[in-house]
């Protein structure tokens, strides 16, 4: 699924190559049924206008420009945004066609379908309706304390919680964990104020390295847990050997010897 980094990647896609184009047509892609996408009103409102700037807050992606309309996405479990050019086959399971003026062409991929595509007036109006947190790259360590800190649950769960902080998810919620010896059942408030210090330091790290490859995961460090996510396999920071478990009702992969439960 996914999460902040792989989100980031896209919405690089579309300030590197869909920008400052007049749109000349918005059209539904393949096979729309059980997947929402704006309707021919809200496809009509981007007509006209041009994207001037491509924002992200956590896994939500927004494209447009001061006084909207903006195309809001979220990519669900497998969405993604691809870029061609008139001529080029249209990619599968293109659900919703931008068309600028000339060749360019803006296509939301979603096999899944779990993902969604609108039109709204503000980004800021849809992190409000989903009481979205603060995005996990702007967070600062006193509010991330604050809010992971508080949490009677377990620190994986907090951590994946969007409207604590938005953007993190199963992926790099078990990585941040990881790389600070923090077992994923460990409660909020369990958690020392140099355990929150160096979990907020360590995500932000681990998203920012995730950001900096476009979420390239081959050129991610090997040491990182996302190389090893299987019961069974060796850990890298220790003699231990990796588990798994469900917590908050997602696999989480950890390293029993190193990453403790707080006593
Ligand atoms: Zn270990």
């Amino acid at each position: 699924m996914p999460e902040l980094p792989e989100v980031e990647a896209l919405r690089r896609r579309i300030e590197d190559g869909a920008l400052h184009r007049t749109i000349a047509r918005v059209r539904p892609g393949n096979d729309t049924a059980h997947i929402e996408v704006p309707d021919a009103a809200g496809r009509k409102r981007l007509e006209g206008r041009q994207f001037s700037r491509a924002t992200r807050h956590g896994k939500y992606l927004f494209a447009g420009s001061d006084g909207g309309p903006w195309l809001a996405l979220h990519m669900g479990m497998a969405g993604s945004v691809r870029l061609y050019d008139d001529g080029d086959a249209q990619p599968d399971y293109a659900r919703l066609i931008v068309e600028f003026e000339g060749d360019r062409r803006l296509a939301f991929r979603d096999p899944r379908k779990f993902g969604w595509a609108r039109v709204i007036d503000a980004p800021e109006d849809e992190i409000a309706a989903r009481d979205l947190g603060p995005d996990a790259l702007a967070i600062d360590a006193e509010t991330f304390a604050q809010r992971i800190g508080q949490s009677r649950g377990a620190v994986k769960s907090a951590l994946m919680a969007q409207e604590k902080l938005a953007g993190v998810g199963n992926l790099w919620a078990d990585e941040t964990l990881y790389q600070t010896g923090t077992h994923p059942e460990t409660r909020g408030t369990d958690l020392g104020d140099g355990k929150l210090s160096d979990l907020h330091t360590a995500m932000r790290r681990i998203l920012t390295g995730v950001c900096d490859t476009n979420a390239t995961y081959s050129d991610l460090p090997d040491a990182w847990l996302i190389h090893r996510r299987e019961t069974g396999r060796a850990c890298s920071r220790c003699d231990g050997t990796l588990t798994s478990e469900k917590v908050g009702g997602r696999t989480s992969y950890f390293c029993p010897s190193h990453q403790e439960r707080a006593a």
